[in-house]
């Protein structure tokens, strides 16, 4: 088998990678049915050495980096090309699931091992590859391993990080053994694929199986106050108020408003208020609140942070009362490669899978691997959307799909051809 048509006819093993994933979710299983498996924690080590026993037995080599990022590898016929490389996380939330992360992991295990079944040789390298804390839980920032590995930030600054018993990411990498010693980010990569499951409610609403990933939403968030001056709600006539909760009542439609009228990737969200003094015959002083823009590009993201201003001005002007918006933090959008995408469309319809355009609303570990090389990847339905949660499900038929259209982009990407 060498030539790409009969490379279209290979298929993974479903069983074996649906195994895998429960397998892998005992270790730190919830009464619930989910999985609580803490960044750098003695189940993380547990989960890591299942993982990487289950390299080896496939006949890969292992390398751990200084922030514990695991690499698996599969040798090609041409040992100095980059690696293909494809994987996510098996850290989890507290309340975590089965698949988020581990799914794109055992997805690339399983790559790995019907190509071993098939005797196939690829002529560049294939990596899977465990970045160390995705999920920011344990310890922030999220996303921590790929981020040092693409210089994001620090490997200093991520050490120093402490969860909520004072342990840092170095006392608890060195405590699991996962110090390796190569450089975080002194690793080529040829391109990158992670497979995942949607974490959104979008392809099973469209009953659609594999979600092709145009890019990562770029995210700005703030914190906006409302000043106004307390007084008793009866005594004082509405002329007469200095409402903060009117203004920023009125603030927070337009936050929705400006998401709707850029979409249909545009998101606006307040989920965090604050009104002092919170009383019910009081008129409110004081409202501090959230504000969450997203969107596909980061233009479109700057036009409804210019609209909620510009609205902010407008308000304050009319009322009198001052409105703040001071930034928090801002993370750019980040559309995936031109060619990765195309791949993944390509070979969901090849192998005659419903397939649609999706962009994540949530960062993944692909985010960070975008900025090093050419990167895509992979959705598939979630039951009734939901992640984060101990219920998270996923169809055996729709991990399977993943996975093969997954083992094609791979094959494709890191060719077969003598
Ligand atoms: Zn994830």
């Amino acid at each position: 088998m060498n030539t790409l048509t009969d490379i279209t006819t290979l298929r993974i093993n479903g069983e074996r990678l649906w195994q895998s994933l429960m397998d892998l979710a005992r270790v730190g299983a919830t009464a619930k049915g989910g999985v609580c498996r803490l960044a750098l924690s003695e189940l993380d080590r547990q989960g890591r050495d299942l993982v990487t026993a289950w390299a080896r037995e496939a006949g890969m080599s292992v390398t751990v980096d200084r922030i514990g990022n695991v690499f698996m590898r599969r040798p090609g016929r041409n040992q100095a090309l980059p690696p293909v490389m494809t994987g996510s996380h098996i850290d989890t939330q507290p309340t975590g699931g089965k698949f988020d992360g581990n799914y794109g992991v055992l997805a690339g295990l399983e790559v790995v091992r019907t190509l071993n079944d098939h005797g196939i040789e690829t002529e560049a390298p294939i990596e899977v590859v465990f970045w160390t804390n995705e999920e920011g839980s344990r310890f922030v920032p999220v996303m921590m391993g790929s981020g040092v590995f693409a210089g994001a930030f620090t490997l200093e600054q991520a050490y120093a990080a402490t969860d909520t018993t004072g342990t840092s990411v170095r006392e608890a990498l060195e405590r699991i053994g996962y110090i390796g010693a190569e450089v975080p980010g002194q690793h080529p990569i040829g391109a990158y694929f992670e497979a995942h499951i949607e974490q959104g409610p979008v392809l099973e609403d469209a009953n659609v199986t594999i979600g092709v990933v145009q890019g990562v939403l770029g995210i700005r968030w703030f914190d906006c106050t409302v000043t106004g001056m307390e007084a008793h709600a009866g005594p004082t006539p509405m002329a007469l108020r200095r409402d903060a909760m009117q203004v920023a009542a009125a603030l927070m439609q337009e936050v929705v408003a400006s998401a709707l009228r850029h979409g249909p990737d545009g998101r606006g969200t307040v989920g965090m208020v604050q009104v002092f003094p919170n009383s019910r015959n009081v008129i409110p002083g004081q409202v501090k609140f959230s504000i969450d823009l997203r969107n596909s590009s980061d233009a479109l993201v700057e036009q409804q942070v210019a609209e909620v201003r510009a609205c902010a001005e407008r308000l304050s002007a009319q009322t009198g009362l001052p409105v703040a918006i001071e930034a928090v933090s801002s993370y750019p959008a980040q559309p995936f490669h031109p060619d990765c995408v195309a791949a993944v469309a390509r070979a969901a319809q090849r192998l005659g899978y419903s397939h649609m355009p999706v962009v994540s609303g949530a960062g993944h570990d692909a985010v960070y691997a975008a900025r090093l090389a050419p990167a895509g990847m992979i959705f598939i339905p979630c039951k009734d959307g939901i992640s984060h949660n101990e219920i998270e499900d996923a169809q055996p038929g729709h991990v399977s799909a993943g996975a093969n259209v997954l083992l094609q982009v791979m094959l494709e990407r890191a060719g077969v051809m003598g």
